[in-house]
């Protein structure tokens, strides 16, 4: 039988949902003595594993059932790192018409951009397509004008692909900038890592059906 890596946290939260199940997560965040923020990303690699199980009003039950689920099995300890693409990056500053001509030189869908090295927005084909349609003058238009500002749906290099995916469903998005966070001046900042997005969900997929 293959064993599933669980991290220590996600370990504990199984323990106490088998100990007080039903239990909802806010109950399981104030045993933890963490944000209902911070847990949700395990809660959904648990359930999505098919660990636990979510009932809308009643809270979380252990099922144990991921023993069965051959993929879930493979996929457990696939981290975004391991399946991320260097991520296409460009400055606020940047005219719309240089960012279009990054987009087929660099062959992707969305590209991330940065103010001062740190993550400011995104802007994807249709957000570009959508200013030409408009009459914008992209010689002469920053892309930091039509791009998609904060909140942007990130991930961190360390969490789950299974986590990964969900949220490029959940979102509606084509995908996540991979980021890691720094101070800066007191602030605290983005910078811009890696990218993960369909295509490298769908690579994955490939890849574990050969194997
Ligand atoms: P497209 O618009 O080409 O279909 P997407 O579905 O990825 O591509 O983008 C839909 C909208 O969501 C766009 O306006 C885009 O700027 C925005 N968007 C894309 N990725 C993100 C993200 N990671 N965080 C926040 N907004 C995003």
């Amino acid at each position: 039988m293959i064993i599933i890596q669980l991290s220590i946290r996600q370990e504990k939260i199984v323990e106490i949902v088998k100990m007080n199940q039903p239990i909802t997560s806010e109950q399981i965040a104030c045993k933890l003595d963490i944000t209902r923020a911070a847990l949700r990303p395990d809660l959904s690699v648990l359930t999505m594993m098919g660990i636990l199980d979510a009932r809308p009003k009643v809270g979380y039950f252990y099922t144990g059932m991921a023993q069965n689920n051959f993929i879930l099995q493979k996929i457990s300890d696939i981290m975004v790192e391991d399946i991320m693409s260097l991520p296409i990056v460009v400055n606020e500053q940047t005219t719309l018409y240089d960012t279009i001509v990054t987009l087929f030189l660099e062959d992707v869908g969305t590209i991330y951009v940065n103010t001062n090295g740190s993550l400011c927005g995104v802007v994807s084909r249709k957000d570009l397509l959508k200013s030409i349609i408009g009459g914008t003058d992209i010689n002469k238009i920053p892309v930091g004008m039509v791009m998609t500002r904060k909140p942007i749906v990130t991930i961190k290099k360390g969490e789950n692909v299974i986590v990964a995916a969900n949220r490029i469903i959940e979102y509606e998005i084509d995908s996540l900038p991979v980021i890691e966070d720094y101070y800066e001046d007191g602030y605290s900042k983005q910078r811009v890592i890696g990218r993960i997005s369909k295509s490298n969900i769908t690579k994955l997929f490939v890849e574990l059906c050969k194997s």
